[in-house]
């Protein structure tokens, strides 16, 4: 079984070293709020991987544009991405794992909200996304009989939700 603490804390420094090596003095600030106690889930170890590292760097791609912008404009304005990790129990008593990724970059318009699992959905400019990582995503996590949702407000930020069940 697998410590989501741990694992999810190794994709997000392999995902923010990737991304410092790319954008060379954008600053991205990183806070981590993991539980202690988080039960040890089953997981493929891969797949959640691939999870985190989609989430991770689609944060980092519009916190990164958003920090651009700001800087021009002399705002006073850290973009920031927070993951927690928390447990849960359902109403019928069942726990899991709650791992939630949120960044304060633009948010996500309620007119794309219900596309973005879909799968080649992309905003990004051709040749810089495939519009496949949150659809695989949204399949991985099902297959563990989890849930990926997202709650995000324009010009506020997004998070995502991973919720993992122990079985
Ligand atoms: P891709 O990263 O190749 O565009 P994804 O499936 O990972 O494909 O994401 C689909 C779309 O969802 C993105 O193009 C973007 O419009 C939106 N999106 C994903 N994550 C965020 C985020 N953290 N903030 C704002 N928009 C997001
Ligand atoms: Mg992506």
């Amino acid at each position: 079984s697998t410590d989501l603490n741990k694992l999810s804390n190794e994709f997000l420094n392999l995902t923010h070293h990737g991304f410092k090596v790319k954008n060379k003095g954008c600053e991205i600030k990183l806070i981590t709020e993991f539980d202690s106690s988080l039960p040890k889930v089953d997981v493929v170890r891969q797949e959640i991987g691939r999870v985190f590292l989609n989430i991770f760097n689609n944060a980092f791609y519009v916190l990164k544009d958003l920090s651009a912008k700001k800087s021009r404009s002399n705002e006073d304005y850290q973009p920031t991405l927070t993951l927690t990790t928390s447990g849960y129990t359902t109403l019928k008593g069942g726990k899991g794992v709650k791992i939630s990724i949120a960044d304060n970059g633009p948010g996500i318009p309620d007119s794309i909200k219900d596309k973005i699992f879909q799968p080649f959905f992309t905003t990004k400019p051709t040749g810089e996304g495939t519009g496949l990582g949150l659809s695989l995503s949204y399949d991985i996590i099902t297959a563990h009989g989890g849930e990926l949702s997202v709650e995000s407000k324009e010009g506020e930020g997004t998070v995502f939700v991973i919720k993992l069940p122990l079985m």
